[in-house]
């Protein structure tokens, strides 16, 4: 088999041979879709669940498809990543996202923004130097970004991903563990993990008041994290039942299709606009 590298430097993967015609169709579309800014980018708020404020909001890619109208990141981050081009969209969300805060700070300072990182973000040697220069050039305060990663992201490599993260921390960045249940040797990781809050996955927090189970087991991350000194963020609250069980177990953030479903970045000022007025 040839091999040679991708502009993600990975190497290229030679199954890419025996792709059906639609999948490579669909590759060619989503590289001319990213020239042709076909990409745009969604926020979903994340919420202080006492005192129903504003805590951050989550940036969530969308794709404007030209044929198959607007598709959701599941359908179509693999392919990014088998393209080679999941770095550069990082890029892309991550300048998007640091130039949004700068103008959302002047009028709303407190204002955070939450960004998703790919497992081979983490193997990307000058993503901390990338970040950095961006919070320069926009004066933004380190602190104010938040990336998520999931442990899945941190298992393939995991010494490099940590040493990545640790550069990151000290850069002054906040760190988040996401999808957080779903994977392995959860409660090991969390003790080495400079990360400052982990998010419940929403497949616990969906049926929260209906599932013993599910109680049972944030109970337990709730309570764990907080034994480490991490912040709790629940994904997926879409009742009100589930906001007053999860208040009751002692978690004050979250975020899901009860407070709002995701929306144009665009439109977060009007947003927090309306939500300081209500
Ligand atoms: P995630 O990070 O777990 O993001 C939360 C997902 O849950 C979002 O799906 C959001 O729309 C959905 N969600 C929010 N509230 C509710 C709710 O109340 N109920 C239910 N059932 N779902 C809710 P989305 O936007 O389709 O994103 C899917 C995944 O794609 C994300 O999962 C994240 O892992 C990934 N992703 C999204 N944007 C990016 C990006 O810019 N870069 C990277 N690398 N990954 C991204
Ligand atoms: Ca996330
Ligand atoms: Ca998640
Ligand atoms: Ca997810």
């Amino acid at each position: 088999h040839h091999r040679w590298h991708t502009p993600d430097n990975a190497v290229f993967d030679p199954g890419l041979l025996t792709y059906t015609d639609d999948k490579l169709r669909f590759m060619a579309e989503l590289r001319q879709g990213i020239e042709q800014q076909q990409l745009a980018l969604y926020v979903q708020p994340q919420m202080d669940l006492k005192q129903g404020t504003l805590e951050a909001a989550e940036v969530l890619v969308r794709w404007q498809h030209p044929r198959l109208g607007q598709l959701a990141p599941d359908d179509f981050l693999e392919t990014a990543e088998q393209l080679g081009v999941i770095y550069s969209l990082t890029q892309w969300v991550l300048q998007q996202s640091i130039q949004s805060l700068a103008e959302l700070q002047a009028e709303f300072p407190a204002m955070k923004l939450a960004v998703n990182l790919s497992s081979k973000d983490l193997l990307q040697d000058e993503l901390v130097d990338f970040i950095q220069a961006l919070l320069l050039q926009h004066q933004v305060r380190p602190a104010s970004l938040v990336l998520e990663l999931t442990e899945r992201a941190l298992t393939h490599e995991p010494v490099q991903a940590i040493t990545m993260l640790l550069r990151l921390q000290q850069l002054g960045v906040e760190l988040a563990l996401d999808d957080f249940g779903t994977g392995f040797s959860s409660l090991f990781h969390l003790r080495q993990l400079p990360i400052s809050h982990v998010k419940i996955d929403c497949s616990f927090i969906n049926d929260l008041h209906k599932s013993d189970t599910h109680i049972a087991i944030t109970g337990a991350i709730i309570d764990i994290a907080r034994n480490l000194g991490l912040g709790v963020v629940a994904e997926g609250i879409e009742e009100k039942q589930v906001e007053q069980k999860l208040l009751t177990m002692g978690c004050t953030r979250g975020q899901g299709f009860y407070y709002s479903r995701p929306f144009e970045l665009k439109g977060l000022a009007p947003w927090l606009k309306q939500w300081q007025k209500s």
